[in-house]
């Protein structure tokens, strides 16, 4: 009777997890987004990205591989605090 009426109490909440989980990371990038620029790596032009650019694009220990929209070369650049 108690495993019956807990079985979907539990299913609901492992499906809420990973969506709140999302929407933390979601948060995260908005701020990080908010509160950067990056430097480009070929021309040194500083540019911002837009929330999905920043989102989409593979990132690692404060770098960003985009397109520059000055020099149009890609690359890993520095995330700088606006
Ligand atoms: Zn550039």
């Amino acid at each position: 009777m108690v495993e019956a009426a807990l079985v979907p109490n539990s299913g609901g909440l492992s499906a809420i997890v990973p969506v709140f989980i999302i929407a933390l990371a979601m948060l995260c990038m908005g701020w990080i987004n908010r509160n950067f620029d990056y430097d480009c790596a070929n021309c040194g032009r500083r540019f911002s990205l837009s929330f999905w650019q920043a989102a989409l694009s593979p990132h690692m220990m404060g770098r960003e591989y985009v397109r520059c929209p000055d020099c149009g070369r890609r690359g890993w650049a520095a995330a700088v605090r606006r």
